[in-house]
């Protein structure tokens, strides 16, 4: 095997992210991945949809990989309108707050894990393996090896992309905070009778957050999250069972739910890696950080946890890009962001859970005031686009380069 300036470990949307920023600026780049190349569906969704705020379609943008991402089916969301069952207050954020065309995209995760993929052929400093399972990663004082059942790498540096489970953490013995939820997010494509005005609707139920997110052929994604009983009552039902719970949860917001595909589930968990860095070696994306998804935050996360390692790599003074002042300028770049949007994720999560009734006054009231307030609306929308805080460069469109 050749030698590499960094070896990637996980190839989805970060890992993949990280491998085109990382060859746009001529970098020697190995992406290894233990699964097979993403597979589209032209006549079905996938199950595994993000909501991309500004900053991540930017980084897309520069990437040179957002048309081939936006010419698919993607739908952009202008609204989004969040409700509360326990205290009946509500809130909507409107892009036009913000004098912005839409709050973000919602996007299929493998649609643009293959755009991503189809970008990084054109460089011809870039090996994907597929199917390969790494078993050993060895850090030397002036590089790193990394061996697999069919050989070894050498790098100067090995990133960890490795999603939630996260190989590389572990082998690394490096350890995580967090809360398991003890809840599930069921998923699936389902059809209703109104159209879904480009937003983005939630409602928070005594039970976990139930959203509803528009699609380009005007169908909804919902991630409907409660407790692991629930959902597997919930799972159970047949087609017809479940249309009718899930429209009486969403109060027929948008009137009967008249079709549904398949369905599917994820575990919910907050984990915070204890450190994203060690001998040149770095985590980013869900193998260092995953949220509840109630407010759309963890890809985002992970696309700028790529953009700001490339630019610290590009920074590399005397050229070793897996020295450890790299490492710690991403580390500490990253890591005061990513837990701050943890924590306000975390707090609305526990917020919205209490069902005596004085909070739920005081809940009702915030919303209400916080609707009423359009410089804190502004803030927080802002803030969910990506679009404030500490911007890498990637992560800021150029002039010129907005329109969908
Ligand atoms: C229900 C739900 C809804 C969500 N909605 C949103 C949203 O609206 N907006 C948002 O920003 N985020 C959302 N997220 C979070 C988002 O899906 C993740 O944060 C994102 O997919 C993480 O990307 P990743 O590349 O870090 O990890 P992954 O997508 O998990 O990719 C990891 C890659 O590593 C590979 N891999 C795993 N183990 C190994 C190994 N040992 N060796 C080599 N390769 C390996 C895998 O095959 C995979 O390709 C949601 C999550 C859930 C569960």
């Amino acid at each position: 095997m050749g030698e590499h300036d960094v070896v990637i470990i996980g190839a989805g949307m970060v890992g993949a992210t990280l491998a085109n920023a990382l060859a746009q600026r001529k970098y020697r780049v190995a992406l290894i991945d233990s699964g097979n190349p993403p597979a589209v569906d032209p006549d079905a969704y996938d199950l595994r949809v993000s909501a991309l705020g500004r900053a991540a379609e930017c980084v897309f943008r520069n990437l040179d990989a957002w048309p081939a991402i936006s010419a698919q089916r993607v739908s952009p969301f202008r609204k989004m309108r969040v409700w509360d069952a326990g205290s009946g207050g509500s809130i909507t954020f409107d892009a036009a707050d913000v004098g912005e065309p839409q709050l973000g995209h919602i996007v299929e995760n493998s649609l643009v894990v293959q755009a991503l993929h189809r970008r990084l052929s054109d460089y011809p400093g870039v090996e994907v393996f597929w199917a390969t399972e790494v078993t050993k990663i060895v850090p030397h004082r002036d590089a790193v090896t990394i061996e697999h059942q069919g050989g070894e790498f050498k790098a100067a540096l090995v990133v960890g992309a490795d999603g939630a489970g996260s190989w590389v953490r572990k082998h690394l013995g490096i350890g995580t905070r967090g809360t398991d939820y003890g809840q599930r997010a069921i998923v699936a494509q389902v059809r209703t009778e109104q159209p879904h005005e480009y937003t983005a609707w939630q409602r928070f139920l005594p039970t976990g957050p139930l959203a509803f997110l528009p699609l380009a052929d005007g169908s909804c994604s919902i991630v409907w999250s409660c407790d692991r009983s629930l959902a597997e009552q919930l799972m159970g039902l047949t087609d017809e069972a479940f249309r009718y719970r899930l429209g009486e949860a969403f109060e027929f917001k948008l009137g009967k739910i008249s079709g549904i595909g398949e369905r599917g589930w994820f575990p919910l968990a907050r984990s915070h890696a204890e450190d994203y860095i060690a001998v040149r070696c770095a985590l980013i994306g869900d193998a260092a950080h995953t949220v509840h998804p109630l407010a759309g935050q963890g890809a985002n996360l992970g696309i700028a946890d790529a953009a700001v390692l490339a630019e610290a790599i590009t920074g590399a003074a005397g050229g070793d890009v897996g020295v450890r002042s790299v490492l710690r300028r991403y580390e500490r770049w990253r890591r005061g962001e990513n837990m701050l949007m943890m924590n306000a994720v975390h707090g609305l999560q526990r917020l919205f859970q209490f069902q005596l009734q004085p909070i739920r006054q005081i809940r009702g009231l915030g919303l209400r005031l916080t609707d009423a307030s359009g410089p804190v609306k502004e803030l927080i929308i802002r803030r969910a686009m990506g679009i404030s805080g500490d911007l890498p460069q990637l992560a800021r469109c150029l002039s010129g380069n907005t329109d969908l």
